[in-house]
Parts: structure tokens; sequence; C-alpha cells
């Protein structure tokens, strides 16, 4: 269950997102390890963030592993750490041959003329990363148009489509066992937790979001599904299953029947997902909470219903409020996500969510500023409108500016900033929040990891050493 790296010689190395307060596990890459190790490659996993590790660390152990092949993952808020990773690997040794993997890749392949790195993946791209390493590799031919894969060639880029698996049940159980087992940390539980996908894509549209793209709708088989959560509680000893798909209650027959299977199967564990509120009901609540659910995350985005729904997201705050009610009734914690600085927001929108989240009353909220991630609507409209520099996220990625927020002309920069603050203090300054979090008293080391992820939510992250 411990990796050890160091000593032993990989064919590829993968490099987690380092991602400094907020060490959740991040599976996608877990996929492409098993696919490659299934074809006998030899294949390592370093987590930064999870193993405290500065990027002189992590350079000093791909060397030593000897990898020909360096993934790195990346999301637009951890690019400074790939940019600055890949610039050292690739003075120290040129001929390494490095892909950039995650979100910011797929949304925008362009970054790769920023950075040493020819290769990219976009989409399902397990295929398309053996393929490439079988050509890296193994001397195989290459096939420029593999569906998946990126190439940087004579200073041009070659952009495939996004490589698409229509039957994920065909794929082997993710490399799990090379997680930092135990080093994972999220402030609604003090268990041992693990990220899963039972499910990829999201049939909705909301115009902010990073997984548009990803709208195909595919489940694995809930066979399957069961063998994996079996796997990660009895085998690797996880408390706490935390389901990574983007609406996880899309069918509420396959919910409920996934329900009925961890039960029958006797899996004792506790699992948190993430849906929309108009797609729960009691029966289905309640059989949720028999099985372990035990924390519910719903994206409300505003207080204001306007603003809501010219985000795509129609969803009423009657719908939201019976929602967290009805988790409240069946004991389940719920966390609520909020945006500050959709685009036309005012002043007074921005102060109904603040108190919109009281009146739901979560256990948990999050709000962020609007983020203008690249390809979604809100960026390009930004740029459209003049409020958004096209050139942001390659200026962050090189440390020239601090993290990208979207700031909508209809209110002003300080505004947004002053009711940012106060959406966290007012919430999570209160008595009856404070009470909520109790149970960290018990675990000093989530405590303080609470605490700084507060901070730097509030006053921004520290750079990585
Ligand atoms: S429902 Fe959620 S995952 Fe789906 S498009 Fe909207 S925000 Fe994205």
């Amino acid at each position: 269950m411990k990796r050890v790296i160091g000593s032993l010689r990989f064919d590829i190395i993968f490099i987690q997102p380092m991602d400094m307060f907020s060490s959740v596990p991040y599976v996608k890459s877990l996929g492409h390890i098993s696919v490659l190790r299934n074809k006998g490659f030899k294949v390592g996993l370093i987590d930064p963030a999870a193993d405290k590790k500065n990027i002189s660390h992590v350079l000093e152990e791909i060397l030593e592993s000897q990898a020909k092949v360096v993934v790195i993952s990346a999301f637009p808020s951890t690019l400074p750490f790939a940019y600055r990773l890949s610039n050292l690997l690739f003075k120290t040794n040129p001929n390494i041959r490095m892909v950039l993997e995650g979100y910011h890749i797929n949304a925008s392949p362009d970054i790769l003329f920023h950075l040493p790195i020819k290769y990219g993946l976009r989409g399902d791209s397990e295929f398309a990363l053996l393929h490439l390493c079988n050509s890296l590799l193994r001397d195989e031919d290459i096939d420029e148009t593999t569906k998946g894969l990126i190439i940087k060639k004579d200073n041009k880029l070659i952009v495939n489509d996004f490589g698409y698996i229509k039957d994920i049940n065909i794929l082997p159980i993710p490399a799990y066992d090379l997680m930092s087992y135990g080093k994972y940390f999220s402030a609604s539980t003090n268990k041992k937790i693990m990220h899963y996908f039972s499910a990829r894509g999201c049939p909705y549209d909301c115009n902010f979001c990073a997984f548009a793209a990803q709208r195909s709708y595919r489940v694995l088989s809930e066979e399957i599904v069961i063998d994996h959560l079996s796997y990660l509680i009895n085998t690797l000893k996880y408390e706490w299953i935390e389901f990574m798909d983007l609406t996880f209650t899309i069918s509420k027959k396959r919910v409920l029947s996934l329900c009925e299977k961890i039960l029958e199967q006797n899996i004792h564990f506790d699992w948190g997902c993430e849906t929309r509120a108009d797609l729960i009901d009691e029966e289905l609540v309640s059989k949720m909470y028999d099985a372990g659910c035990r924390k519910i995350t719903f994206g409300v985005e505003s207080g204001n219903e306007v603003v809501r729904f010219k985000t795509g997201k129609k969803i009423t705050n009657k719908q939201f409020i019976d929602a967290f009610a009805l988790c409240k009734k069946h004991k389940i914690r719920t966390m609520a996500n909020f945006i500050i600085g959709h685009p036309g927001e005012t002043e007074r929108q921005a102060q109904e969510s603040i108190d919109f989240s009281k009146e739901i009353d979560p256990f948990n909220v999050f709000f962020t500023r609007m983020t203008p991630l690249p390809d979604v609507e809100v960026f390009y409209q930004g740029v459209k409108n003049k409020e958004i520099d096209p050139g942001i996220w390659v200026k962050y990625m090189k440390g020239e500016i601090e993290h990208p927020v979207y700031y909508p002309s209809s209110m002003m920069p300080e505004t947004m900033e002053r009711l940012y603050k106060k959406a966290l203090y007012s919430y999570y300054l209160r008595w009856s929040t404070v009470k909520q979090y109790a149970f960290l008293f018990k675990k000093p080391k989530y405590l303080i990891n609470t605490v700084m992820v507060f901070l730097s939510f509030t006053f921004g992250t520290p750079k990585f050493k």
C-alpha cells in the first residue's frame, strides 16, 4: 500500500497536481496508470501535495527513477508548478519526454507553446497515452491522428479530437494502490478519504462549468462499482468514498439499485457525492442514507434566481430550500457551492447569495470568486467585453500575475473582494458553524488544515517552494 520511489526504476512517472493546502486525491491519472501497467510498463507516481515534497525533491526523484516519460497533471490553478517543474526537467535532462494531462490542456491545448512539453492529452486519453508510450519507449510508429493526443511539432500543434471511450467498463480498476494512503484531507470528514468515479460526463450545460465538454454521460456497471468499492474499503481500508461523478443522481433507478447492492454486500463505509437539487427526492435520499451517504454537495451558484438561471442552471430557490431541508431531515450533511462575480451580477445580487447561504444553512459553504476558466462561456464573453486579458493564464503560469479572477463590469473589483471575504467570514465565524466543526478538535492535523484552507481562500494561497 505504501509507495516507494527513489530506489526504484520506472519507465513512466506521473506527477500529481500540486495544490498547496487542499491535498485532495487526484484520481484521474490512475486509470492511465492501470492501462500502462497492464501492458507491462513500470509506472511510478509522485504526489507532491500529499507527501509535502518541494519541487527540488520531485525533480530528484524523477531523475533517480530514470523514467523516460513524465506525465504532469495540472489544473489551471496548479499551472505554475507544472511550468517550473517542466522547465527544470528540460534543463536537467532534455531527453526526458514530457506529457501534460489534466483540465487545462483539455481546454486550452495552445498552452503547450509556452512550455518545454511536446505532448498533451485531452478527453478520455488512457489509450492515447498507451499509444504514445508504445511509440516513445518501444519504438512503435506513432499515429499522429490518434484521438485524445496533442503533439507540438515544428512549432505547430496537432490537436486531435477528444478521446472518447464509449464503454468505460472495459477499463481496468484505477491504480489506487499507488496513492498516499491516509494523507488526503477533507474538511467535512475526519476519515481516510478516497475519490472515486462511477460515471463520466454530465448532460447539462452550465455556462461557467469546466466540464461542459464532457457531456456524454457514461456509467460503470453496478457489478464493477461494487467490486471497486469493496477493494477500496475492505482491502485498502479507506473509510470515506467521495463519488466524483459530476452529477451523481442523474439516474434515480441506478442510484437506488447501487445503494441496494452496497447494503446486500455489507460494505460499510461513509460516502459523499455531488448532485443537483432537482434530482433528489425523499425515497432516494432515505435510501442513500441507509447505504452510508453522509454528505451531498449542491452547486447553488447564486442566491438570486435570475443570476442562477442565466448560468443555465434552471433550479429555483424553493427547490434548493426543499433539497437542503430534505437532507437535514435524513441527517445527511450538505455542502453548497456559490460563485461571486457572475457576468452582470450586482452588489445586491451578490449579497443575496450571502443571505441565501444562511437560509439554506448547509454544513459547509464554498464561496469562490468567478474563475475565468479557459474554454468556458464566461471566459469568451469576458474577452469579448474586454473584461479579461486573453493571455491571463499564461501570465499566471509564469508567475507574472496572481490567480485569475473574473471581475464583471457590473461590480467594482474592491466591492467583489469585500463581499467574497464577508461571505466566508459571515458563514464560518458563526457559533452555529463553529459548533459543527467541533469534531475536528479531536484531530489537530485536520483542524490546522481546515484553518489553513479557510485562510488561503480568504487571503490567497501561499506560493509553493
Ligand atoms: S450540472 Fe454541474 S457538472 Fe453538469 S454542467 Fe452544470 S455545473 Fe457542470
